[in-house]
């Protein structure tokens, strides 16, 4: 079974024009699945030719605020536009929580005047799942769904893998991963991970800390034997505004490892076949 990934965000916290929040779409067997919802999520969506209202599942990596700031007009405008069936969305601990506060509280008068013209009320709530850490948690006879974690300034933080029967895609939030990494990305057709700086960058960012360096991408994707890498989460070039320093660090990464490197952009579709 084939998949098609897009990239819809690839840039991070900071307000650039060019480049959304995280966010990404897998398209699996007649499914659409969103990873992250970060700032445009909605609109870049749009711009792939995907209704809000046809999004079967989101999963969230963490609730760093630049992954998930989205998600109450990709539910609302889901539920304007009708939804066949309910939104499931899977995060980690701390996700119900932040879902059940971030849609009926703060716009509890908006819906209550939709009702009043007889809006079904029905499509509006998602279904939230809160996933370990570790392990598999979901499972078809088409795709199997797992979870391994980073270490990523003291908030816990997911990545995703898809398994089908002769694919495998890892779709990463933010973050470090550990040991057990290298076996979880084994031989995966995609691996979309964060880059966020150089390791001069890096050190001198407060957070700098919180993310993966691209020498250790080139050593964990030659390792697990990765078709092909995709950086994105590119906030280096907001801060230093150089727009060359993406495409450096993906330099980086060719000198330790000889699959293909893709800078991620808006809009940008890997078939995976
Ligand atoms: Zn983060």
């Amino acid at each position: 079974m084939g998949l098609k990934y897009v990239m819809l965000g690839s840039g991070a916290v900071r307000d650039n024009p060019d480049r959304g929040g995280p966010s990404q779409i897998l398209h699996i067997d007649k499914e659409v699945w969103m990873f992250d919802c970060g700032r445009s999520a909605s609109t870049n969506l749009a711009k792939a030719g995907v209704g809000c209202e046809v999004v079967d599942r989101l999963f969230l990596t963490h609730l760093h605020f630049d992954h998930i700031v989205d998600l109450p007009y990709l539910v609302l405008v889901g539920w304007v536009k009708v939804r066949k069936s309910r939104l499931k969305i899977y995060g980690p601990r701390g996700t119900k929580d932040f879902v059940e506060r971030i849609i009926r509280p703060p716009f509890e008068q908006d819906i209550q005047s939709r009702l009043s013209h007889g809006k079904d009320i029905a499509p509006l709530d998602p279904e939230v799942i809160e996933v370990e850490l570790e392990g598999e948690f979901l499972s078809t006879d088409t795709y199997r769904l797992s979870t391994t974690s980073t270490d990523h300034g003291h908030i816990p933080t997911l990545v995703y893998r898809v398994d089908t029967g002769d694919h495998r895609v890892v779709i990463t939030g933010d973050g470090t991963p550990d040991g057990n990494f290298v076996n979880f990305c084994k031989g995966a057709d995609l691996l979309s991970i964060e880059c966020s700086g150089t390791p001069e960058f890096l050190a001198e960012q407060p957070w700098g800390a919180w993310h993966i360096i691209p020498a250790d991408i080139a050593r964990i994707a030659t390792e697990a034997a990765v078709k092909r890498v995709m950086i994105k989460h590119l906030v280096i070039e907001d801060i230093t505004g150089d727009k060359s320093t993406p495409y450096q660090m993906a330099e980086q990464i060719r000198e330790g490892y000889a699959g293909e490197v893709i800078v991620a952009e808006d809009g940008l579709v890997v078939e995976i076949e």
